[in-house]
Formats: structure tokens, sequence, C-alpha cells
């Protein structure tokens, strides 16, 4: 008999089975998948640590999460710069002077603000009410054009305006050169792998892989006093109320015999017409190896292909937006009358956390659970 059964051996399990355990609790961790660390789960191919499910690149203002997943690992300084590749034009990215320069030609940050501003009055926005209106109102219609307006489309395969503006409230716009894509006062990558951090999380600790909590969750509801789970709430509920859309995520990853594919870790490319939002040369995340990455003869790159969830697929991305966000309330309804269940994470939460923000969670509700 466990005292909690976690299901799921993502950041979100992972730090409640550290917490708890670490209370004296006992803690049983399974999960679905052969390898532990969910969508942050990296491995070695060519002596290069590839993010198998996407890129994840730490960033947080918590100094208490900060402080937390550095007892884990040695993160690196890796500064994430996406590059915007529209049609052949290369642009920075987040949005700021370097981005506005190459769009306009414009030279000083004045020029910049007055060159939005005409855009947005031109467009007529005051209040804006989706992600379309939201990023004209941030940056203008050229940018929306070129460099939002085809990734997002192909990202979430909705229209912008059927979008909400959060999503592109993500990204900072900047009228200073600084190419820092997040405004995090602590930014980085676990050195060896994300795996390995999570590893070290879990050490001590009984994990089962290969499991399938859903598939007998009668039979594992009887091995602990509490569960906590952290995949799909409305799988849970064996889609009852009706399916949350989720997006998801199809890889294509290739070791390239050549040393140097991209000269960055992530080139977005913006335009509608590519069928890969995004490509990730995995050896750029490794910071310091700039040198060593250019002796290394050979590289791994992952296009990414963003598709609508089905039964079946991996869940990445919930879509936050009205509708689904009725029925989530739904489902969050019954998961409070649980006495013995705690949903938690990306999928049990169904929000659009980053790993900070999992992290966050999960340590609040390891402290209530005291
Ligand atoms: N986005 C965009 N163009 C880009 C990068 C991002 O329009 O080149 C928009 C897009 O809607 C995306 C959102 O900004 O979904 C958030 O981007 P972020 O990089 O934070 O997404 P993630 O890395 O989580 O996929």
């Amino acid at each position: 008999m466990y005292d909690y059964l976690i299901v799921g051996a993502g950041l979100y399990g992972a730090v409640c089975a550290r917490e708890l355990t670490d209370q004296g609790k006992r803690v049983l961790v399974i999960d679905k998948r052969p390898q532990i660390a969910g969508n942050v789960y990296t491995e070695q191919i060519e002596g290069i640590n590839v993010h198998i499910y996407g890129a994840h690149i730490f960033h947080t203002n918590n100094a208490e999460v900060w402080n937390y997943v550095n007892r884990f690992a040695v993160f690196n300084r890796f500064t994430n710069s996406p590059v915007a590749n529209y049609k052949g034009e290369l642009y920075s990215l987040p949005f700021n002077m370097y981005t506005f320069n190459k769009m306009w030609g414009v030279v000083t940050p004045e020029e910049a603000a007055e060159k939005i501003k005409a855009q947005r009055e031109a467009a007529g926005i005051t209040e804006p009410k989706n992600l379309e209106e939201q990023a004209i109102s941030l940056v203008g219609t050229d940018i929306y054009e070129k460099l939002i307006k085809g990734y997002t489309q192909k990202q979430w395969g909705r229209p912008c305006d059927q979008l909400p503006a959060f999503i592109i409230k993500r990204l900072p716009v900047r009228l200073t050169f600084d190419n820092n894509y997040f405004n995090a006062l602590y930014q980085g990558i676990p050195v060896g792998g994300y795996t390995k951090m999570v590893a070290r999380m879990l050490e001590g600790i009984e994990v089962r892989l290969n499991e399938d909590y859903l598939a007998d969750r009668a039979a594992w509801n009887k091995m602990a006093k509490q569960v906590i789970y952290t995949g799909p709430i409305d799988a849970f509920y064996g889609f009852s109320l009706g399916t949350l859309e989720y997006r998801s995520v199809r890889f294509e990853t290739e070791v390239l015999d050549k040393p140097n594919f991209q000269g960055n870790a992530a080139v977005n490319y913006t335009d509608a017409e590519t069928p890969w939002t995004r490509i990730i040369e995995h050896k750029w995340f490794e910071f310091g190896r700039d040198e060593e990455g250019n002796d290394l003869p050979k590289t791994v790159i992952s296009r990414e292909y963003s598709s609508e969830w089905k039964p079946g697929d991996e869940p990445y991305y919930p879509v936050n937006d009205e509708k689904n966000g009725n029925l989530y309330a739904q489902y969050k309804a019954l998961a409070d009358q649980e006495e013995n269940v705690i949903f938690g994470g990306r999928l049990g939460e169904y929000k659009y956390y980053d790993m900070d923000q999992v992290i966050a969670q999960a340590l609040v509700q390891a402290k209530d659970l005291r």
C-alpha cells in the first residue's frame, strides 16, 4: 500500500514524487511510456541531447523554482533567440529593433514605435478581441502578415481571429536590440539533458514504466490512498462530456552528415505554405559547444509539424479558447468532487503551462498535502 500513486513521470509528477517522498510518504510513480520525463524527455543521438518531444528551454522569474531545479541539474547559459524565415527572408525574434530595422529600415526606437502606431491606427483596433487584433495592435500589420499569421495558423490549425489573444502575449515586443526570446531572470538548459534532471528528481523513488493507469484503474486505485493524475482530464472521465481539443506535434528527426545545418537552435518558418512550423537543430541548445559543435561531424535536426489531436496521438498544446474553456470547467467540477484524486500539469489542468509554472504548481500542491 502506497500513500500516493502518481500517474505520469513528467515534471509535475516527478516534483510531487520528490516532495512527498521527502515528507516521508510512500510513493509509486507509473507512466505509460517506456521512459520517464514526459515531454521534456531528451535522448542522446550522435552525442547530442535531442529534445524528442520538442524544444524545451527552461526560463523563469520564480527564484524558488530556479533554485529548486538547480538542485537536480547544472544549467548552461543558453539564451533562446529563434530566427524567423519568411520565404527566405530572415528576421530576429522576438520582435525587437533588429526585426523592425529589417522589416522597415527604421533605425531608432522612436521611428519603430511610430511605424507600429500608424499601422495599429490604420487597422482601427482599440480593444483587441482575438489573436489577430492583439498581434496587429502590438506590432502592426506587416509583422503580423509575415511573421505571425502563417505560423500561427499552422501551429493552431485555426485562423488568428478565432484564437485567444493571450497566446501572442507570450512573445515580448521590445524597442531595444535584444534577441532574447524570454523576459525571464533565469534561463538555461540542463547540462546532460532533461532526462538526467528528472532521473535525479526521482532518485530512490519507485517508478514503473509501460503501465497504463486508465487501462486498469480499479487495480491501481487499490494500491494507494490517493492518486495524483497528470494525464488528460477528459481521458480520465472517458471523454464522457466531450473531447477537449489539443494540438499534437509530429517530428521528423534526421541525422545529417554535416556539422552545421542552420546555425541556430530554432528557425521558425513563418509563411503559410511551408508544411512544418519550425526546424530545431539540437546541438545548438548546448551552449559552450559552439566550437565543439562545429567539430562534431554530424548534426541532428527535427522538423516540427502541427496537427489536430485525435485519439491515439500525443496531446501537446491545450487549445485554450472559450469553447474548450467551458468544457474544461465542466470536467473541473467533476474533478473537484473527487476525494482521492488530484489533477495536475499541462494535461491534468488543461492549461498552456510552461515548465516553471508546472513546477511551481507541483510545489504548492505538495505543500498542501503536508
Ligand atoms: N508565434 C508566431 N510566430 C513565431 C513564433 C510564435 O506567430 O515565429 C506565435 C504563435 O501563435 C505561437 C505563439 O506565438 O503559438 C507562442 O509562441 P511560443 O514560441 O511561445 O510557442 P511554443 O514554443 O510554446 O510552441
